[in-house]
């Protein structure tokens, strides 16, 4: 569709922003508005708020410092007047003429008085004036103003994007398909799609200002659920399909029971056996299994999915667990074996990973493909080895979110076999609403509760000076015959390519790395956008002066811990490396294991009972609360030490006394979401996120559930039945489309 103002170079970098239709651009909503109807007078700013401000220019200059240019930039009202700053301004000379209306928006900086006030690198728009076109100061002056991320530049700035969809929208006036039933739209009080685009981009005079900045005006409302109801349709779609295929009905009779009670260890919780009852009755069933397993680090997951493969072998098929690293890999192996001692039955268990040699790989793989194995337990070798199995009837996946494999276990079996069962267990305690969107063709369980007799685990800020005090403390646990872990946030020096390092960009959120330099924007014409990064991407030298596992393995060693048996483990090692290292530690022949973030995801060491963490400031919630799980898995009473480094960002300040209040993960995690946003947290692309246009998992999670209703009751419905089969024709369509470009999984799984 030909668009007013797009021509081949500006397609070309709206394409570079994944804006490739009228559509997309019209889903491009602003980010925030200015209230032009009602500006706000200086003397009304508090400090300390973003604010956006319209006043006169009064004059500007560009201060030449030692460190850096800085522009400065006087506006006023009246006799009030306040200064706007930016830091490498050289860009902005010539920019401002003073009589010039602008428009600021920024964070109002604390002063003494109001003649005081200052706004630090703000965004700013010269507002038209006689001389410009009608059109842009109907669009911007004395009304709701939209702003919106820049989509390359200056030239497609806000002042383009409202021009190009205001047009837009004029040309299309009455002709915007409409993509949800009529019905729908009535029934939930949603705006229709037009109305709704046209009041997301130019809200109507007196829209009430609060809503729209929280996107919770019936426009945006009626916009994000149409994604969501699509997104959900979807997996609902997906689900349906599941259930419509050949999978194994397992027979789960006395013998199946008898095998499991010859090998299980302990009464399972209450938790562990309705999980275990939900698994077993998705596995009588004809359709395959798509579960997911959720339960917090230390609930018991392991188990539960031992029971579930003994019922798969019982029934004379194989079962297959697949773990994300090889310590974990080969912890289950070892566990399971040793479980499988007590049986009568004679399962042959194999293990399959990477680092296995050629030889072994090949005697695994004839075991398994001659069905002379039962339980298979490996790594993600067991697909890349194309490892064919003569029944697979159960795949268990350990922590999938490291890895998005679930379609393709179709190549583990042989052609013409019904489908295998898949569990996928997760220790990523996700909000319920989230994990039916994030696994969201998946049926979930959750084990909501510990074993018992754990007792909660101790944890402690400590400041990095009483470290001697700490290493005191971990001597003291050795000579009671138990093990501790030190975890540090890198390996050796401070280098870059470290697997491990994951943290939070504290040097920004901390405003201690100096202001952008970057955007020097080669800006010219007045109604440059300027959108600062207010944070600034982590500045790879303030790594530095982090303390590493290898330098202090080596230090406590010769200092403070000598005497004790000291192990180090991190990424470098080489797999048959780490795995010495474990398992000495796991025999109890390392009393203190120095180690980075590679032990955080589900390694089970009972006896050990401290957990060190230095420079806890700089992890993740996430990852703490990993770290924390490792401790705390016997009956003895267990610590987790935070120490902590002398500059902490307040966002790390939060995650260190929320990790000292509570041991919930489920609580942890709704923290971890709002600091970070549902991006980082999941990790988008790892995870299989779909990236929202309009919507946000962590603001919409009541339409989320709105969407997922509607979705079922949409597609619970026989098309002809309905009498609107044109209307519902069109859902499907959009559903084609937006399957198909947006998330790109139509035929996943
Ligand atoms: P996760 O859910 O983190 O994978 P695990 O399966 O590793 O947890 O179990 C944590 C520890 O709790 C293990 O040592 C396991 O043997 C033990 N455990 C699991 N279930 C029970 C139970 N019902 N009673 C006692 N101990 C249990
Ligand atoms: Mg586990």
């Amino acid at each position: 569709m030909y668009v007013r103002g797009v021509g081949p170079r500006v397609a070309e970098m709206l394409a570079s922003k994944d804006i490739q239709t009228a559509e997309d651009l019209l889903y491009h909503l602003p980010f925030r508005y200015e209230d032009r109807q009602n500006p706000r007078s200086l003397d009304e700013l508090k400090p300390g708020e973003m604010a956006s401000v319209i006043a006169e220019v009064r004059g500007s200059i560009l201060l030449r410092t030692r460190k850096m240019p800085i522009f400065e930039l006087t506006v006023g009202q009246g006799r009030l007047a306040m200064k706007c700053i930016w830091f490498n301004g050289s860009y902005l000379q010539g920019k401002f003429l003073a009589g010039q209306t602008v428009a600021v928006y920024g964070r109002v900086e604390p002063s003494r008085s109001t003649s005081n006030l200052k706004m630090i690198q703000p965004q700013f728009e010269v507002l038209p004036d006689a001389t410009d076109d009608a059109e842009t100061r109907l669009l911007e002056v004395g009304r709701i103003t939209p702003v919106y991320e820049s989509l390359g530049g200056a030239r497609l700035a806000s002042r383009w994007q409202r021009k190009v969809i205001f047009n837009l929208l004029e040309g299309m006036r009455g002709a915007v398909p409409e993509c949800l039933p009529r019905e729908m739209l009535a029934r939930l009080s949603l705006a229709d799609r037009e109305t709704a685009l046209r009041e997301v981009h130019f809200p109507t005079e007196g829209t009430p200002f609060g809503q729209l900045q929280s996107w919770a005006t019936p426009a945006h409302r009626r916009l994000i659920f149409e994604e969501l109801f699509f997104l959900e349709l979807g997996l609902e779609l997906k689900r349906r399909r599941v259930r419509e295929r050949a999978g194994i009905s397992f027979a789960t009779g006395e013998n199946v029971r008898e095998a499991i009670r010859e090998v299980l260890p302990f009464h399972p919780t209450k938790a562990q056996k309705r999980a275990l009852g939900e698994i077993v009755a998705d596995m009588r069933q004809a359709s395959p299994m798509r579960r997911l397993l959720q339960g917090d680090v230390g609930s018991g997951k392991t188990i539960v999915a031992l029971q579930a493969m003994l019922v798969a072998i019982e029934n004379g098929y194989q079962a297959a667990l697949m773990a994300p690293t090889e310590i974990l890999a080969t912890q289950h192996f070892l566990a399971a074996r040793k479980l499988l001692e007590k049986s009568s039955r004679n399962t042959r268990i194999v293990l399959l990973t990477g680092s296995l040699d050629e030889d072994q790989k090949r005697h695994s793989r004839g075991l398994i493909n001659r069905g002379e194995a039962q339980l298979v337990i490996g790594t993600h070798a067991l697909i890349e080895e194309k490892v064919e199995f003569d029944r697979l009837g159960l795949v268990v996946v350990d922590e999938q979110h490291r890895f998005g494999v679930l379609q393709r276990f179709k190549l583990m079996k042989k052609p013409n076999q019904a489908e295998p069962d898949v569990l996928v267990m997760t220790a990523t305690p996700i909000p319920r609403t989230l994990a039916l969107t994030l696994y969201g063709d998946l049926e979930v369980s959750i084990l909501d509760e510990l074993p018992p007799g754990r007792t909660p685990i101790v944890t402690r800020r400590v400041p990095g000076e009483m470290a001697e005090e700490v290493w005191d403390f971990v001597r003291k646990q050795v000579a009671k015959g138990r093990q501790a872990y030190i975890v540090y946030p890198v390996i050796e020096g401070t280098k870059d390519d470290q697997p491990e390092l994951d943290f939070p960009r504290d040097d920004a959120e901390a405003g201690l790395v100096p202001p952008p330099s970057a955007r020097k924007a080669t800006r010219k014409g007045k109604s440059a956008d300027l959108f600062p990064k207010t944070a600034v991407e982590a500045n790879p030298a303030a790594k530095s002066g982090l303390k590493s596992a290898v330098e202090m393995y080596e230090k406590l060693r010769k200092g403070s811990l000598a005497g004790i048996r000291v192990g180090l483990l991190h990424g470098r090692l080489d797999a048959d490396e780490k795995e010495i290292i474990m398992r000495r530690f796991q025999r109890g022949d390392i009393d203190v294991l120095v180690a980075t973030t590679v032990i955080e995801v589900g390694v089970d060491v009972p006896n050990s009972t401290v957990m060190v963490v230095e420079h806890a400031e700089r992890f993740g919630l996430a990852q703490l609360h990993q770290l924390r799980g490792r401790v705390g898995r016997g009956s003895a009473k267990s610590y987790c030490v935070l120490m902590t480094g002398p500059r902490i960002s307040p966002l790390g300040e939060e995650r260190l006394n929320a990790m000292v209040r509570t041991q919930d993960g489920f609580e942890l995690a709704e923290l971890d979401l709002t600091q970070r946003g549902p991006g980082e947290f999941f990790g988008t692309r790892q995870a299989g996120l779909p990236d929202f246009r309009v919507a946000n998992l962590v603001r919409d999670r009541q339409l989320l559930e709105l969407a997922k209703i509607e979705a079922a009751r949409f597609a619970a419905v026989p098309d002809k039945s309905t009498g609107a089969e044109a209307e519902r024709a069109r859902v499907w369509a959009r559903l084609k489309e937006a399957w198909q470009r947006r998330y790109g999984l139509v035929e996943a799984g």
